[in-house]
């Protein structure tokens, strides 16, 4: 009975520790979720901006073409106003250069601006693209020294089921399946009796019942919470320190 004890209460223990690895096996990707958050977000927003440089670009050509074009009809006006017969030919050929002089340079104002404040814009997001850039090394290499820690994890975790499923078969049929029901309803299987008290629902058990479990001939459970328990200090003997 006591070799059963033994290899239920380490049945339990590699239990709880494949549980744990399990967990932060699974938990620690998601530590580096806000940094993937916050580059998504800033990328995001990157990418916005980029569209807006491209649309105001793409006017800002618009615009240069039709200063060309108002070049172009501005020579036509000025000839026409060379080869004008009278007044009449003249007054209007003047007319439309002057009108073509006020709108080229209107729309060369109107350019000079659009194209300083693009340069002021291209130099910002080049300058949050390095940003970016950094957080998205930051986050490779968190993701690298992750991937070492889950692997490292991991290792462990195959080490703890060998384990616990070698302690599994070392237990009796029987009471595998208690300690399956058990661990199911109850988180765990297996308590320690300290002083008389069950250690898993505090349950001062009847002295009888301390009496049998101090001749370790049978397994037996806490009357209130069901747990497989034994006498800690005969199953455990505290450890001397040498
Ligand atoms: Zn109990």
């Amino acid at each position: 009975m006591r070799e059963q004890l033994l290899s239920l209460l380490q049945l339990q223990t590699f239990d709880v520790k494949v549980r744990e690895l399990d967990t932060a096996a699974k938990q620690l990707p998601a530590k580096l979720d806000p940094l993937r958050r916050d580059l998504a977000k800033l990328q995001g927003m990157l990418d916005i901006e980029r569209a807006k440089l491209g649309e105001t670009e793409t006017w800002r050509k618009s615009q240069q073409e039709m200063i060309d074009r108002d070049r172009e009809q501005l020579k036509a006006a000025q000839s026409k106003l060379q080869q004008s017969k009278n007044s009449k030919e003249f007054g209007a050929a003047s007319r439309e250069v002057e009108n073509k002089r006020k709108s080229i340079s209107d729309r060369e104002a109107e350019l000079k601006k659009v194209s300083e404040s693009l340069a002021q814009s291209k130099s910002q997001l080049d300058s949050r693209d390095a940003d970016v850039q950094k957080l998205r090394d930051e986050l490779a290499a968190g993701e690298a020294s992750m991937k070492d820690q889950v692997d490292s994890l991991n290792a462990q975790l195959a080490e703890a089921k060998t384990a616990r499923d070698a302690a599994r078969a070392n237990v009796e049929t029987k009471w595998v399946k208690t300690y399956d029901t058990l661990a199911a309803k109850r988180g765990y299987a297996v308590a320690p009796v300290i002083k008389g008290v069950c250690q898993g629902c505090h349950m001062a058990l009847p002295p009888q019942l301390n009496n049998i479990l101090a001749r370790m001939e049978s397994i037996e459970t806490c009357p209130r919470c069901g747990r497989l328990v034994y006498r800690k200090e005969f199953l455990e003997p505290p450890t001397e320190t040498p």
